[in-house]
């Protein structure tokens, strides 16, 4: 009798080793709404029965919920990429089992955020084919509007729940001698008559992605600061939310960047990388785990804004030696024409136009030219130096127009890595330019618009 007991007591630790085992699976599933095929293998019908057997309860009902979850979100961001596509297709795009598959496809045409397409398919020369069942996403659903504002334009997309962009605008306006009061008017009168224009989409808004330059505060829906505007402090969320009735999500121009690659294609940008703008400013995005960054109050990853020499060349944020005042256009422009380092960045006068001239003589030889070049990249080699020491990322990536100039920076940048990296840190990083794409930035703010409204609908499920 002893005996038995031992061997129950035995028997019974086993067990409770394994959930504890099988608890910390589920934890780990917990970050990524895009999975690596590794654990999508496992987020279909064996993990959730292999739960059900030895579950203890609402833990684990909660946890198979989360992963149904992800699992939808997967299969809606699928078809928004593939637009029309068979369920066995969207079996092997997303790793899902046929029955995972079958049962998410059902809940999504039941709640009409998908609808089946009849077509026939592999026609053969007697005109007679097989049909084929297609599934898409209902556009009519929702849709989204994506507000960008860069020095002197707002730009407004309207997208639909199938990630069509059906509308867009562009205004022009003097941005930076704008006051607080005229810019917010400017701005929900241009958003109002942008929906006016579009009567049907607009019936249907649900969500606006509003991402700007400069630092913004995410928690209370503020832009802190921003080289597009002279004031500082503007509340912006709140008079669209109570303007517009729908949610607004604010957000920082270069991590809609780093949500844009990670969304597009999260196993060639992988789980963690930095983006680094280049351009009028600079900026960057973390990807940390599979998921942006952005610190507390949103204002992580200001790059461009952090310390590189004290006291030295005026910033556009109005500081002094910000990396940003020897990297962002205006410092190209000072240096080249030898214009004092206090000389204010608004006043410089830039036009991409004259950046493009530095950097045609400079491939023509100009030795000046190629100096403004040399130190850029040598900055650049500085800060990348910092972030890798900090976060031990080895991905970065370069976008922006300056990147245009790569190639006369590109020694001077791997010198100033050779000379400031502690050898063991260098292993592995790679540097790439994304050259070429001009529309990352809103992207983002339609892959992290949609996401949320993804939510929004399922959570009626
Ligand atoms: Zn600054």
């Amino acid at each position: 009798m002893q005996f038995n007991l031992l061997v129950l007591y035995e028997f019974a630790l086993l067990i409770q080793k394994f959930i504890l085992v099988t608890k910390k699976m589920v934890r780990s599933f917990e970050t990524p709404s895009i999975l690596s095929s590794a654990q999508k293998d496992m987020t279909g019908e064996s993990l959730n029965s292999h739960l059900s057997l030895w579950g203890d309860g609402m833990s684990e009902k909660g946890s198979r919920e989360q992963i149904r979850q992800q699992n939808r979100d997967y299969i809606l961001s699928t078809l928004r990429k593939e637009k029309l596509i068979a369920r066995i297709e969207l079996g092997q795009i997303t790793g899902l089992s046929p029955a995972t598959v079958t049962s998410i496809t059902a809940d999504l045409l039941e709640l009409g955020l998908i609808v089946e397409h009849h077509e026939i398919a592999n026609k053969e020369p007697k005109g007679r084919g097989r049909p084929r069942c297609m599934l898409g996403l209902q556009p009519n659903v929702a849709c989204i509007v994506s507000v960008k504002l860069s020095v002197d334009h707002i730009q407004f997309l309207l997208c639909n729940f199938a990630g069509q962009i059906t509308q867009q605008k562009i205004v022009n306006f003097s941005s930076r001698k704008a006051t607080r009061e005229h810019f917010t008017q400017l701005l929900i009168e241009e958003l109002q008559d942008f929906l006016d224009e579009n009567p049907i989409e607009a019936k249907h808004l649900a969500e606006i992605g509003l991402a700007v330059q400069g630092v913004v505060d995410t928690q209370k829906g503020t832009i802190v600061w921003s080289p597009a505007l002279t004031d500082r402090d503007i509340d912006i969320v709140r008079t669209i939310k109570t303007h517009f009735g729908v949610n607004c999500l604010l957000s920082n121009d270069t991590n809609m960047i780093a949500e844009a690659l990670y969304r597009a294609n999260p196993n060639k940008y992988g789980e963690n990388f930095v983006v680094i703008y280049m351009d009028q400013g600079v900026g960057a995005g973390f990807i940390i785990d599979g998921q942006l960054y952005t610190g507390q109050t949103g204002a992580a990853a200001e790059f461009g804004h952090s310390l590189h020499i004290p006291d030295g060349a005026l910033c556009s944020c109005g500081r002094r030696g910000c990396l940003e005042a020897y990297m962002g256009d205006y410092a190209i422009i000072r240096q080249y024409n030898d214009m004092p380092v206090d000389s204010a960045p608004q006043q410089v006068g830039v036009e991409w136009k004259d950046i493009e001239e530095i950097i045609q003589a400079a491939r023509a030889g100009n030795e000046k030219a190629k100096q403004v070049f040399s130190n850029l990249g040598k900055t650049l080699g500085i800060g990348i130096t910092r972030l890798i020491a900090l976060l031990d990322i080895k991905k970065i990536y370069l976008t922006g127009r300056t990147t245009s100039a790569y190639d006369l920076m590109q020694d001077s940048l791997v010198n100033s890595l050779d000379e400031s990296l502690v050898s063991s840190l260098d292993n592995e990083l790679s540097i790439e330019v994304l050259q070429g794409d001009e529309s990352l930035i809103e992207r983002g703010i339609v892959a992290k618009a949609m996401q949320r409204l993804d939510k929004k609908l399922l959570a009626k499920r």
